[in-house]
């Protein structure tokens, strides 16, 4: 196909923002490509040379298109960037400089080799490579088509073709409606490649494309949940299913070819490099040698090893410094899914044998961990399973329907979340007495004392009743200090206005009272605050110490029960909804 019938379809496309009629364009284009031109022409439609997960950089910016213009029309720098001061744009420039080329006879597929040999060129003097090929390039082209080529570079088409309209528009060009549409995206989600889709329809069609299988390399779009009102709603739709912790990180789809791996994000951009250690503990602890596997990145505190919040894990999205931020938050993947494993596509196996796949293959190891699992079809134990992983700070639970295959790209009720659908924000601080502590790992197993089980005053009862465990806020020399004030106070058995469901290390009477910032307040089954028989306890959620102890505040003049269940409901009149 000429490059110039590709420039009349964008013209027109420029010229509308109907869908209908842009689909008509895209199909018509699409009728008249070969099985050649197809993938090159929607990879150029959607500014790109190739598919969005193996990005090709065009090594073209507004400077080497100037220069490239300046070289192809003869005229001076100054001259172009004067024009594109008026114009605002390197295309409509083209048009005007080289208005007197007369129409090409390029075709598309010699556009598109052309633009790959500049993003490819490399080495000594490239700047000066890359603006002799795309002003020769440039020269070939006439002003209408030159208006187009470099709009493409630089991001500049401003045409809104989608995928789905580049698929529904594959549909069009043989059937003349959105037909075929269904098996088109079903191979688009299982290889994420429109370009190698529209190929395979054009050359072999639509049956063909069920032919096409997850591959190593190519990442896949990810299964998606919907949303669960309650865990009565759960059992309702899946009955008996697995039930999986909610982990606050990031999504990794993880491939792996012997020593080679690579990690895709939930938009499918491979962020490999960002975190080296989770490939390096996919190297040493998955046993496949080809496989592709799916959890959640997760960074963890080095010294609780607790499941640090999502803020945190977001800082490792960064593409310097990358050494430091891996030793200072080392991620973890709780993997969930497998979708392939030696050879073998397990995407049509159901959940549960998928999931024990998954487990056989994860070696002991620092780094990588299938993510915890319930399977139950009783609503009240998959309650209280979501009310301990609120607690430990996770966002809510995953449902799985068990005999469910892996549908890429889809949302639908295979797989169920429930949030804590509401999430406040704590301004007041909380005073607490400390009643023990935990000794803690990692780093701060050296001063044997990691984190504090800390409580309020229940005036009524006159009792101390647990309301977090906490384990951020004092500083390397804070931390011994502490643990020398609490030897001299520790006790064998907790101490007899103490009420508490978790046990720490080491009991101590309540004397200390130390302030606590937190994100929240959210119900607990593990704390004492508040809880009146089977019900549960009110919590901290992300509590950190602020200061030092409070010497001015004896215990009786912590936080009462009463004062943070006020606190919680006028958390609750000023909540705003998540999501
Ligand atoms: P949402 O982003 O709220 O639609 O929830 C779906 C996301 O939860 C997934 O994309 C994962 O990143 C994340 N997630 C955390 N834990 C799990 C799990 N056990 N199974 C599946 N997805 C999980």
């Amino acid at each position: 196909m000429r490059f110039a019938k590709l420039v009349d379809c964008l013209a027109r496309l420029e010229k509308t923002t109907k869908r209908l009629e842009m689909t008509a364009a895209l199909a018509e284009l699409f009728k008249g490509a070969s099985e050649e031109d197809i993938a090159p022409i929607i990879y150029l439609t959607q500014e790109r040379l190739g598919p969005a997960f193996a990005p090709i950089d065009f090594g073209i910016g507004d400077a080497l298109a100037a220069q490239a213009l300046a070289k192809a029309s003869g005229k001076t720098i100054d001259a172009i960037k004067k024009q594109y001061k008026t114009k605002g744009d390197y295309g409509t420039v083209a048009e005007n400089l080289l208005k007197q080329n007369d129409g090409s006879k390029l075709t598309v597929k010699k556009v598109y080799d052309q633009l790959m040999q500049i993003a490819t060129t490399s080495g000594e003097g490239t700047v000066e490579k890359k603006t002799d090929l795309l002003a020769d390039l440039l020269n070939k082209l006439s002003g209408a088509e030159a208006r187009y080529l470099l709009r493409i570079p630089l991001g500049r088409l401003r045409l809104g073709i989608g995928d789905p309209t580049v698929m529904e528009s594959l549909s069009w060009s043989k059937t003349g409606d959105k037909s075929l549409r269904a098996p088109i995206e079903r191979a688009y989600n299982v290889c994420s490649d429109l370009g190698e889709v529209a190929r395979i329809f054009k050359a072999d069609g639509v049956d063909a494309l069920e032919k096409i299988q997850v591959k190593v390399g190519n990442p896949v779009r990810m299964a998606l949940a919907e949303r669960a009102k309650s865990s009565e709603d759960v059992v309702t739709r899946l009955g008996k299913c697995a039930i999986e912790p909610k982990y606050d990180g990031l999504r990794a789809q993880i491939h792996k070819d012997g020593d080679r791996v690579r990690i895709y994000s939930r938009n499918l951009e491979e962020t490999t490099e960002m975190f080296p250690d989770i490939a390096e503990g996919v190297r040493k602890q998955f046993k496949a040698k080809t496989a592709i596997l799916e959890g959640e990145a997760l960074a963890v505190d080095t010294e609780t090893g607790d499941y640090l919040p999502f803020q945190m894990t977001t800082q490792r999205k960064r593409k310097h410094g990358i050494a430091e931020s891996q030793a200072k938050l080392p991620l973890k993947l709780l993997a969930f899914d497998l979708l392939y494993a030696d050879g073998k596509d397990v995407t049509r196996v159901g959940y549960q044998e998928r999931h024990a796949l998954l487990d056989k293959l994860i070696a002991r190891g620092e780094t990588l961990e299938v993510a915890e699992q319930l399977v139950t079809q009783d609503a009240k134990l998959i309650e209280k399973f979501f009310m301990e992983k609120i607690e430990h700070g996770l966002e809510g639970i995953m449902a799985k329907r068990l005999d469910s295959p892996y549908q890429a790209g889809a949302r639908n009720f295979n797989w169920m979340k429930l949030k804590r659908s509401y999430q406040g924000h704590l301004t007041d601080t909380v005073d607490g007495v400390v009643v023990g502590y935990l000794r803690g790992r990692g780093m701060r197993a050296r001063f044997g004392i990691g984190a504090l089980l800390v409580a309020l005053y229940d005036d009524q009862q006159d009792k101390f009743v647990t309301v977090a465990k906490i384990g951020t806020g004092f500083s390397d020399e804070e931390w011994p200090q502490m643990r020398a004030l609490l030897d001299k106070i520790a006790l064998d058995h907790p101490h007899a206005r103490v009420e508490a469901v978790m046990e720490p290390d080491v009991w101590v009477e309540p004397k200390y009272v130390i302030e606590m910032q937190a994100d929240e307040i959210t119900r607990s089954p593990i704390h004492t605050a508040g809880k009146i028989d089977d019900e549960p306890g009110y919590a901290l959620r992300f509590p950190r110490v602020k200061g030092f102890i409070r010497a001015d505040k004896k215990p009786e003049d912590a936080t009462t029960v009463a004062e943070i269940l006020r606190m919680f409901k006028k958390q609750g009149s000023q909540r705003t909804e998540n999501e």
